[in-house]
């Protein structure tokens, strides 16, 4: 299957797409983990994404797209893929499209993680990820580490997001609702999105979510 979760952030989209690439057998492809990993490796890739991220905005899409397009067309994304974070504008949803279509491919649903804005607030607050792997995601009260500190994946060092910051959160939602939100109309006009509740435990949701992603490939 070929799935893009849109939400804002904070939805849990990380969490599930991590679930549900395993369940699905599918690559999870988070552009905001790439530009992370290209951040700790000191890429001049990652330097100039830094501080877009850290401002709260969008990392241009010249360089964003050419990410992404690099990254599915790795041998694994060859059946499919698990976007988290990619598309987040119309322009980045065209090119996502063009690209498919000079590859004969078409995605199979937009699951659209619903969650209302106060619980998103909570959920970034408290946040902490991996310093190995950003991918690697806890929260201090509603999925705490093992150990204080220590991912329970792989040991690294769990640390709070520079742009998980109150003030760069105001800014990312705000660029959620104006360039991101448009693209949900954009695939619903193609018959694509699926929208479910991202409230309750991270279990029930990621069942919703396979509940969902079956009706909608069952009903093609
Ligand atoms: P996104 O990728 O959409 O920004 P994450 O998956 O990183 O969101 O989740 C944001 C925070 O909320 C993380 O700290 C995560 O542990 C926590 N979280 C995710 N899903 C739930 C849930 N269903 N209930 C409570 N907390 C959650
Ligand atoms: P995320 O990990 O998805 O919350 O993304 C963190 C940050 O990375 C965003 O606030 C943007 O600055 C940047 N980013 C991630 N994905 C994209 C994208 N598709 N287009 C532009 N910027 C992105």
């Amino acid at each position: 299957m070929r799935i893009v979760l849109v939400g804002p952030p904070g939805a849990g989209k990380g969490t599930q797409a991590t679930r549900l690439a395993e369940k699905l057998s599918i690559p999870h492809i988070s552009t905001g983990d790439l530009f992370r990993a290209n951040i700790s490796r000191q890429t001049e890739l990652g330097k100039l994404a830094k501080s877009y991220m850290d401002a709260g905005n969008l990392v241009p899409d010249e360089v964003t797209i050419a990410m992404a397009k690099d990254r599915m067309e790795q041998p694994d994304a060859e059946n499919g893929f698990l976007l988290d974070g990619f598309p987040r504008n119309v322009s980045q949803a065209e090119a996502l499209g063009e690209l498919l279509e000079t590859e004969a491919i078409k995605l199979d649903a937009v699951l659209d993680l619903e969650v209302p804005e106060e619980e998103v607030v909570k959920r970034i607050a408290g946040r902490r990820i991996c310093r190995n792997d950003s991918s690697h995601v806890f929260h201090v009260t509603y999925s705490p580490a093992k150990k204080e500190g220590v991912c329970d994946v792989c040991g690294g060092e769990l640390y709070q997001r520079d742009d998980d910051s109150e003030e760069t959160v105001r800014k990312r939602l705000e660029v959620y609702h104006t360039q991101t939100e448009p693209i949900i109309d954009y695939y619903k006009a193609q018959g694509l999105v699926v929208t479910i509740s991202s409230l309750g435990p991270v279990e029930e949701i990621t069942q919703r979510a396979l509940e969902a992603l079956k009706r909608e490939d069952g009903g093609k």
